[in-house]
């Protein structure tokens, strides 16, 4: 969960640095009334050093950073990108805003894309993947790196609840051609609103940059009003007001993650003798951030039951097994390219990923530590399992 759970006087003084001088608000321009301070673009740079990359894009929100990573790819409207069953809304939204068809394969125990079904699901008219670290806990990336490469399509990360994880030490988002992550207000650091996109590629930031900025180049040989231009885009950008907040929150970042592991280290272990539950299965090498801790109930029934009682003792869950239809596919008959993809039958194409998801109970994380305590937690839990 929480960046919003460290949020104060950093991010506040970084604001104020911005009213303190001259009080810009918009990422590029004003050369004389901003005293040389550049929010964004410095939130840039130390988002790509902490990432170990070349070079990030801000942009407005993860879900955009989705659609622009799409854009850098020319995906073309009626070819398929392929995502997992179980991700956000917004990872097929980005899918259908560029005009392409989005295409759902079944998760596994890691509760992320199953990388066998990533391969029977590839076709002639597959143009990207979409790989989701769901809750924190990383792809089997290497294995659906393997598939891609052999098959010659790009894959994306969408690292929105992966930020600050890795995979066998390297950062989750920099394995894939792009890495889109999300600073909305509920994800591991938060600007408010935002996101952005790292690359593999050069070509592709230069694309990406252009496009989520109405196709401008910033060419430095001209002024702005006379800027250079390939093709069209559209408007992603971000405020200075949100990097300003990412610098500080990008500071704390790997504190909350820290965090968010002890806690959920404290919570797994009070756990660990329920012989009744399985938690989530994690790939060799993986380092979540542990946005939540899942595991999963012997039937659709108890984990319910641990839902309404873990809500009477004050405490809850987070998106299993109560906000599903949100995360879930196999829920989204909302979507008619996606439906039409499975003949009106969402309900029941996705049954591997069915069978695990409603047995699945996701607890949320504090980074401070806050909640119903370990001892707590499993004391509910043990009840609600013995009583089903
Ligand atoms: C939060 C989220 C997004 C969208 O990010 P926003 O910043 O809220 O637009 C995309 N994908 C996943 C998996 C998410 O959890």
């Amino acid at each position: 969960m929480p960046g919003y759970e460290v949020i104060g006087s950093e991010e506040f003084a970084q604001l104020q640095h911005i009213f303190d001088n001259g009080g810009v608000l918009f990422r590029h321009g004003f050369d004389d009334r901003r005293n040389d301070i550049y929010k964004v673009a410095e939130f840039e740079a130390a988002f790509a050093r902490s990432q170990g990359v070349h070079d990030a894009l801000a942009v407005t929100s993860g879900t955009a950073a989705l659609r622009v990573a799409l854009a850098a790819l020319d995906v073309k409207p009626g070819s398929e990108v392929i995502l997992p069953a179980f991700t956000f809304v917004a990872t097929a939204e980005a899918v259908i805003e560029a005009g392409a068809v989005p295409v759902c394969v079944d998760i596994d125990e890691t509760l992320n894309m199953h990388p066998p079904a990533l391969e029977r699901a590839i076709t002639e008219q597959t143009s990207a993947v979409i790989a989701v670290h769901m809750l924190g806990c990383p792809a089997r990336i290497p294995e659906l790196l393997t598939i891609c490469d052999e098959k010659n399509v790009p894959l994306i990360e969408d690292t929105a609840w992966g930020c600050g994880g890795n995979l066998g030490g390297r950062p989750l988002g920099t394995w894939g051609r792009m890495g889109t992550y999300s600073f909305d207000f509920a994800k591991t650091m938060t600007t408010g609103e935002g996101g952005a996109i790292v690359f593999s590629d050069q070509a592709d930031a230069d694309v990406a940059r252009a496009w989520h900025d109405h196709g401008h180049q910033n060419n430095p040989k001209v002024p702005r009003w006379e800027d250079t231009r390939k093709s069209s885009g559209f408007n992603y950008r971000m405020t200075e007001l949100q990097g300003a907040v990412g610098l500080a929150q990008l500071e704390k970042l790997s504190a909350v993650v820290e965090g968010q592991r002890e806690s959920h280290r404290r919570i797994a272990d009070a756990l660990s003798d329920i012989s009744d539950i399985r938690m989530r299965k994690e790939p060799e090498g993986a380092f979540s951030t542990c946005d939540a801790l899942v595991f999963q109930a012997p039937n659709p029934s108890a984990a319910k039951s641990i839902r309404d009682s873990l809500i009477r003792a004050g405490g809850g869950t987070k998106i299993l097994p109560e906000a599903v239809t949100w995360h879930f596919a196999a829920h989204w008959s909302h979507m008619p390219s996606l439906a039409n993809r499975y003949n009106g039958n969402l309900r029941s194409s996705f049954p591997a990923s069915e069978e695990i998801l409603s047995r699945s109970v996701a607890l949320p994380i504090s980074a401070v530590g806050s909640g119903l305590p370990p001892e707590k937690i499993r004391e509910v839990v043990m009840a609600a399992v013995s009583s089903t």
